[in-house]
């Protein structure tokens, strides 16, 4: 078997919120939309990396999720715009709350993902620990 063999893409796993190191492990313990809200488990199942890598580490995810949150809303204002024609700051005001109220659980969750795949300095993937017999810890 070649070492290239257990390689696993990073698209499939970052949409499946897998582990940033692994990409075996899952970040969170339960689905997205729930009425038990969003748990993230504290280490990798499969590589045991700590997900919080400093304390308070996520509150960086907050600038990622505004990111997001003005992303949807232009898109929502010309939907708008596009689809109605209209000028009624209400129909803006009221299709922007749902979709930003709707949205809110998958920004939670994506912007977390996107911080730890692609705003985290020093945290890559690591296709050996990909294998099912991993039991070490680089770090
Ligand atoms: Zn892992």
């Amino acid at each position: 078997m070649k070492p290239d063999n257990y390689k696993i893409a990073a698209w499939p796993s970052f949409l499946h919120a897998k582990c940033p190191r692994c990409r075996r492990g899952k970040l969170f313990a339960n689905s997205m939309y729930g009425f038990e809200g969003q748990k993230m488990n504290n280490t990798c199942g499969h590589c045991h990396l700590t997900f919080e890598i400093e304390p308070g580490y996520f509150y960086v995810a907050m600038f990622v999720s505004y990111a997001m949150n003005v992303a949807e809303f232009i898109t929502a204002a010309g939907a708008i715009n596009v689809l109605t024609g209209s000028s009624n700051p209400w129909i803006y005001v009221t299709v922007i709350l749902a979709v930003s109220l709707s949205l809110s659980p998958f920004n939670f969750r994506y912007s977390r993902v996107i911080l730890l795949y692609w705003l985290t300095p020093g945290l890559h993937y690591h296709p050996e620990l990909s294998k099912d017999n991993n039991v070490g810890n680089p770090q």
